[in-house]
């Protein structure tokens, strides 16, 4: 069984990274998408927060599955069974961040292979932190995040102590 583990801040969740966990659910038997806990990295949304959207934008695909974790992704990877780290790939600027991230990891651990998949051309420019800032400002987001992620950060965009 080949399993792939889908890491990510998802803060929150959008339509580009639910088309890369789709097409990874279709190249391995299970995804497992995890959100990180980073304490270098500010989020918007809680932890559980961020979980509790991507269960419900992902509800029904029978071979993703969820979890948290903090550490080192190819411990966690390996806690899962997983052989695979799945990432997207939009502009250049992804690259050496990535490129960064797959080499130390692979020095890591050897086993687990970072395998990349390219952005699919109408999310090529499509970021959490944009979809935030035009949410901030009051734009319309309906076409980057599914509609209870739209609910939930306009709550949180009103209210941002909870
Ligand atoms: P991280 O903080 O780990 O980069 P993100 O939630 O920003 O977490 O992204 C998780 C993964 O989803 C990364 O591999 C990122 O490149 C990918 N991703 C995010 N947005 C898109 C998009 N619009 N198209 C393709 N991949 C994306």
């Amino acid at each position: 069984m080949k399993i792939a583990l889908c890491p990510g801040s998802f803060d929150p969740v959008t339509y580009g990274h639910l088309d890369i966990i789709q097409r990874a659910a279709r190249i391995f038997h299970k995804v497992h998408v995890a959100v990180v806990q980073n304490p270098n990295k500010k989020s918007l949304f809680s932890l559980e927060e961020r979980l509790s959207m991507l269960k419900e934008a992902t509800r029904g695909w029978a071979n993703v599955e969820h979890g948290v974790f903090s550490g080192l992704v190819v411990d966690y990877a390996r806690a899962q069974g997983a052989t695979a780290i799945v990432r997207g790939l939009r502009a250049v600027s992804d690259f050496e961040y990535e490129f960064q991230m797959a080499s130390m990891n692979r020095y890591l651990n050897p086993d687990v292979e970072t395998v990349f998949i390219m952005t699919s051309s109408e999310h090529a420019y499509l970021s959490s932190s944009l979809v935030k800032e035009i949410a901030m400002f009051g734009g319309d987001i309906s076409r980057w995040v599914p509609p209870h992620v739209e609910k939930r950060l306009m709550e949180k965009l009103r209210r941002p102590e909870q």
